[in-house]
């Protein structure tokens, strides 16, 4: 399942590619504001993407043209990903070892120690044991703070699915 998301979901953007999934977000692509919704709805209709949207009046115009569409209410990254999850009646599906970048949605390939030296600092370097650098923008990625935060997230995400389906 892909993604295209509305300029107001950039935390949730970063959460679902760092979950594994292909997201385009709005305010990565230069496109003024008054032109946003239809590029969302064309993204979403072209690409075959789920639109995310906060914008109520975006959810309408998605779902009038046959689009497949979650309207976001809360604000709260774990919240939200329980609001897709329930609205498209199945797990988000957290897969770290498919991480995109958070930054620019490039695919992260694994990449030895040798070819990190110099680009983080030297205590990652000796502590870290996995590494991943974007295939598009470079960023480097590592398994300490990436997969902290992920599993965190995880653990949340269950309990609170747990508590209301
Ligand atoms: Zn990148």
């Amino acid at each position: 399942m892909k993604f295209v998301t509305d300029g107001m979901l950039g935390k949730l953007t970063r959460w679902l590619r760092l979950s594994g999934y292909d997201v385009v977000y709005i305010g990565n692509l230069s496109v003024p504001e008054k032109d946003q919704d239809e590029v969302l709805l064309d993204l979403a209709r072209r690409e075959k993407r789920v639109l995310l949207t906060r914008d109520l009046s975006l959810y309408r115009s998605a779902r009038k043209a046959g689009i497949k569409t979650v309207p976001i209410k809360t604000g709260d990254v774990t919240s939200q990903l329980v609001e897709i999850s329930k609205k498209l009646g199945h797990r988000i599906k957290i897969d770290p070892e498919n991480s995109r970048c958070t930054a620019c949605n490039g695919v992260l390939r694994s990449v030895n120690r040798e070819a990190v030296v110099g680009l983080v600092p030297d205590s990652v370097l000796k502590s870290g044991k996995k590494f991943w650098r974007c295939s598009k923008c470079g960023k480097i990625y590592w398994e300490g703070k990436h997969w902290k935060t992920i599993i965190e997230t995880i653990s949340r995400y269950n309990e609170l699915r747990e508590q209301t389906c």
